[in-house]
C-alpha cells in the first residue's frame, strides 16, 4: 500500500472509531459477574492466602518438603496476570499478540536471550500459541516455586500442583470445610472482600428500572457466592437483582445446553426452563436466560451488557457466543499508573433524568487505592500487561501483548473498578474500543500509562 493511501485508510479508521460510543442507558439488561467484579477482593491478604493454602496442600498431600512454603513477599515481583505455563519445559512465558515469546522464566529465574533461543528457536514463536488462542486459557498467577535443581527433559510434578489447587478450590471444599483455603476464608470474609460503597448500591438500584433486568451470574456455587455477595453488598444483597444465577460454568454457559436447576437454600433441586423473577438458580444456559430477559424487558432482541473481570470466562464467550457487550473490570489499569479521582467523575454530560449535571446528586463511591496492592499487581520482571516496547515497531503505542489483543477485541470498554463506573451518570457516553488490533480507545477514564503517546 502506498504511503498516502495508507494514511487515508488509517485516518478513516480513526474517524470511524471515534464514532463508536457506549452508553449504559442503551441496554435492556445488565449482568454482573461476582468475584473480582462486583465483589472487589483485598488482593494482598487474598494472594497471601492463595499462596499459603497451595503450599500447605502440596506439602501435606504430596509429601513435599515444608521449606517449599516461604514468604510470598519474596516472590511478589514474579506474580503477574496473564502468563502461560509451558509445563513440559518448566517455563513460564509472556506472549505477544502474534505468539512470540516476549519474556520467559525457568522456575522463577528469568531466561537469558541465549537460553530462550536454545529452548524456542530463533524466531521465539511459541509452538502452543494457536491452542492458547483457541482456548484463551491462562495459567494465571503462578504461586509456587519450581523445585530446586537443573533443567530436566520433561517436568511431571504439575499433577501435584493441580491436585493441590483442586483440593483447595473444588466447590464441595466450602461445605465440607476441607482443604486449606475455604476454612480460613470463612472465618473472616471481611478480611478478604471489600465492602461496596453506598454509591455502588445506589447505582445498582438506579439500573433496576421498569422494563430493565439486572442479574447476577457467577460460576461460584451458591454457598460460597452468598458469603462473598453478603460481604460486598450486605445481608440484603439479593434485593439488588431480578435474578441470581450460580454455578453458571462459564464459559460453557454460553455454548452448552445445561438446564437451569432450582435452589432450595443451598441445595440444588429440580430442572427448570421457565425462569421466574426474584429467584435464584444454579447451572443453566444462554437460550433459557435470553427467553427470560426477553419476557421481562418486553423486547424481542434485548440488548445485554455484562460486567466481568475474566477475559477467558467473561469477555470472550459473552461477546463471541451471546453477542453481549462487555464492560471489563481490569485492576491492572489502576496499578499501571492511572488512579481515578473525584475529578474523573466530573464529566460534562448535560443532563441525567432531566436534572442539570451540577444539581445532580452524586453517588458516593470509594476510589481509594491500596498502594501495597499495586506492588503485588505490578511486576518489573514481566513488564506491562498491555504493552511491550521492544515489539512496538510502528511506535504507535497500540497494545501488543497477547492479552492486549484480547482486551480490545472482545470488550466494549474497560474500567479499573466498579466503583468508578458507579460514580458516573448512567447516561454517560464512553468511547468504545475500535476494531484495529490492540486499539486503546475503550479505556475509561484514561489509558494506562504505558499506552500514552
Ligand atoms: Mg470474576
Amino acid at each position: 500500500m502506498n504511503r498516502c493511501l495508507y494514511r487515508t485508510v488509517r485516518n478513516l479508521s480513526r474517524f470511524t472509531n471515534k464514532m463508536q460510543t457506549f452508553k449504559l442507558t442503551d441496554y435492556d439488561a445488565y449482568g454482573f459477574d461476582l468475584d473480582h467484579t462486583l465483589a472487589k477482593y483485598k488482593l494482598v491478604p487474598l494472594m497471601r492466602l492463595c499462596y499459603e493454602s497451595a503450599c500447605d496442600a502440596i506439602i501435606n498431600n504430596s509429601g513435599y518438603d515444608s521449606k517449599l512454603k516461604d514468604d510470598i513477599e519474596t516472590h511478589k515481583d514474579f506474580l503477574c496476570k496473564g502468563l502461560f505455563l509451558d509445563a513440559d519445559k518448566g517455563n513460564v512465558v509472556k506472549l505477544s499478540h502474534d505468539g512470540k515469546i516476549l519474556r520467559a522464566s525457568h522456575g522463577t529465574k528469568i531466561m537469558s536471550q541465549e537460553e530462550l533461543t536454545a529452548a524456542y528457536g530463533k524466531d521465539l514463536h511459541w509452538e502452543h500459541f494457536n491452542e492458547a488462542k483457541m482456548n484463551v486459557k491462562s495459567c494465571g498467577e503462578i504461586l509456587l516455586n519450581l523445585q530446586a535443581g537443573g533443567p530436566q527433559e520433561k517436568y511431571t510434578f504439575w499433577e501435584h500442583v493441580y491436585d493441590a489447587l483442586n483440593l483447595n478450590f473444588q466447590p464441595k471444599a466450602f461445605s465440607d470445610n476441607s482443604g486449606w483455603f475455604f476454612p480460613v476464608l470463612k472465618t473472616d470474609p471481611q478480611k478478604y472482600v471489600q465492602a461496596s460503597s453506598d454509591g455502588v448500591k445506589q447505582w445498582l438500584r438506579d439500573l433496576k428500572q421498569k422494563n430493565k433486568c439486572v442479574f447476577l451470574m457467577t460460576s461460584s456455587a451458591v454457598d460460597f457466592a452468598s458469603m462473598t455477595a453478603e460481604a460486598a453488598l450486605g445481608p440484603d444483597w439479593k434485593s439488588y437483582f431480578d435474578l441470581c444465577l450460580f454455578n453458571a460454568r462459564k464459559p460453557g454457559f454460553f455454548t452448552d445446553n445445561n438446564p437451569f436447576v432450582s435452589l432450595d437454600g443451598v441445595k440444588e433441586n429440580e430442572k427448570v426452563s421457565d425462569l421466574q423473577p426474584n429467584n435464584c438458580y444454579s447451572k443453566g444456559n444462554l437460550s433459557d436466560l435470553m427467553k427470560y430477559i426477553s419476557k421481562q424487558t418486553g423486547k424481542d432482541k434485548p440488548k445485554v451488557v455484562y460486567f466481568g473481570d475474566s477475559l477467558c470466562s467473561d469477555s470472550f464467550p459473552a461477546n463471541k457466543f451471546a453477542s453481549w457487550d462487555v464492560v471489563l473490570v481490569l485492576e491492572e489499569m489502576e496499578a499501571e499508573g492511572y488512579h481515578p479521582t473525584v475529578k474523573d467523575l466530573e464529566c460534562d454530560d448535560d443532563k441525567e433524568d432531566g436534572e442539570p449535571a451540577q444539581k445532580r446528586k452524586k453517588r458516593n463511591v470509594n476510589l481509594d487505592i491500596d498502594s501495597e496492592e499495586e506492588h503485588y499487581l505490578l511486576s518489573d520482571m514481566w513488564g506491562s500487561f498491555f504493552y511491550h516496547e521492544e515489539e512496538d515497531i510502528k511506535h504507535d503505542k497500540h497494545m501488543n501483548t497477547f492479552w492486549g489483543r484480547i482486551i480490545s477485541h472482545y470488550n466494549a470498554i474497560a474500567v479499573p473498578t466498579i466503583e468508578y463506573i458507579a460514580g458516573m451518570p448512567i447516561s454517560h457516553q464512553y468511547q468504545r474500543f475500535g476494531s484495529e488490533v490492540g486499539n486503546t480507545d475503550g479505556f475509561s477514564p484514561a489509558k494506562p500509562k504505558p499506552l500514552l503517546t
